[in-house]
């Protein structure tokens, strides 16, 4: 009998260990890969999509079409998930397997109505409606806000905030327009220490950007933002991210721990259950630092390679012998087709050990190359 392994999500974790599944024992295992959209979105490239530099359908992709030797991909909302029992229903049908990945990332809300007053630049349609409103505006005040926390990619809002900052510049506009970050943070990506932290608060203020850390955002209304500090502001375009949290088909079971996320095994990404793991921003992973590895999909990749690896030493009779060290990289994007790079060993203890290298064309280039590659090589 060919062994089955259910595998729940087909974002940045699902596909990276199907398709290493599927290469290396797709004709001897029955790879289920359940996904409730019909289009794969790659969400780095939603910071160029806001500021025009990518159409829509150069970002996204047909989910069916992540097909390799083995892998059968079923659309629709994954209804009930059975850790103890290794199955998931989905459509109303009940899928047993022998081994399980829960990799369903975050569920997406939008708070206090933003949507009626900005774009949630997370998501495809409001990064092209912000792109579409961008190019109507030739002044005013832009605000860029973090609801709440945590969020994926620590850099996005950043980076973000400096693409928008580059096409104002790049169409005579700066002095006719004035660009704030919001965010509830103390500084910017914390958990990589406070002299990248300084760096990167740096690198936005020297391009003019206004910083506003520890503002929580407590209402909202078509012109204000009101914080819980007792501060506002007034804006013109708002692209915001909106709250992130454990998606309800999962947070209702016991994979959940005090965190409100999947805890894990940090090193092998193994749940409580015998053979069903989890990875990637569904999961919460504590450091010694006091905060939790960040929500990127550099983790989810490096931890697919684990378990796709392990899964395939256990279906062949052999000790599980890879584990997920904690390395992860980010470009961060800054305009002018410029990036940094920061990377580095985010278990070091007592502290994260990662490194800023000063920005060039280089790390913009490899993230645009990387795009390319994601796309040849999964679809
Ligand atoms: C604007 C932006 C820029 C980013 N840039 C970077 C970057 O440069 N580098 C980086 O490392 N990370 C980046 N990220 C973060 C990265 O996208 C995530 O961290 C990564 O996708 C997490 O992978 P995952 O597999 O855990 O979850 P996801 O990729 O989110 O996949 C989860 C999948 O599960 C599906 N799903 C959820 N619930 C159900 C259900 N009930 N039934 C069926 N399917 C379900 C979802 O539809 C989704 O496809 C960025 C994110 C954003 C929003």
């Amino acid at each position: 009998m060919k062994p089955t392994i259910l595998i729940l999500g087909a974002g940045t974790g699902g596909i990276v260990t199907a398709k290493i599944l599927s290469n290396k024992i797709g004709h001897k295992a029955s790879i289920l890969l359940f996904e409730k959209e019909e289009n794969y979105v790659f969400t780095p490239s939603l910071l160029w999509l806001m500021v025009g530099k990518r159409k829509p359908e150069q970002i996204y992709r047909q989910t069916r079409k992540i097909s390799g030797k083995g892998i059968e991909v079923i659309i629709g909302e994954i209804e009930k998930v059975n850790p103890q029992q290794i199955s998931v229903t989905a459509n109303g049908k009940n899928y047993k397997g022998d081994y399980m990945l829960i990799s369903l990332g975050v569920e997406q809300i939008c708070e206090h109505h933003l949507n009626d007053y900005g774009f949630d630049f997370y998501t495809l349609g409001g990064a092209m409606k912000f792109s579409v409103e961008l190019k109507n505006i030739m002044g005013g005040k832009i605000a860029l806000l973090v609801t709440s926390l945590p969020f994926k990619c620590p850099a996005a809002p950043y980076e973000a905030a400096m693409l928008v900052e580059n096409y104002f510049r790049k169409k005579g506009l700066s002095s006719k327009v004035e660009i704030s970050l919001f965010t509830p943070e103390p500084g910017p990506m914390g958990v990589a220490g406070s002299e990248l932290s300084g760096r990167v608060r740096q690198m936005i203020e020297s391009k003019g950007i206004l910083y506003f850390p520890e503002h929580q955002l407590e209402s909202a209304d078509k012109k204000t933002l009101t914080f819980s500090n007792g501060k506002t502001t007034e804006f013109d375009l708002l692209a915001f991210t909106p709250k992130h949290q454990c998606p309800a088909v999962i947070k209702e079971t016991t994979l959940v721990g005090k965190s409100g996320w999947i805890e894990v095994n940090r090193h092998t990404m193994e749940t409580d259950f015998l053979n069903v793991y989890s990875i990637g921003d569904i999961t919460s992973i504590p450091l010694e630092m006091g905060k939790p590895l960040p929500k990127a999909g550099v983790f989810a990749h490096y931890q697919a390679n684990t378990v796709a690896h392990n899964i395939i030493r256990r279906i062949q009779g052999k000790k599980p012998d890879k584990t997920f060290d904690g390395y992860g990289q980010c470009f961060l994007e800054m305009g002018d087709r410029k990036a940094a790079y920061a990377g580095g060993n985010f278990y070091a203890t007592p502290l994260p050990s990662v490194k800023m290298k000063p920005p060039g064309y280089i790390w913009h280039w490899t993230k645009v190359w990387f795009e390319k590659y994601w796309f040849f090589k999964n679809f």
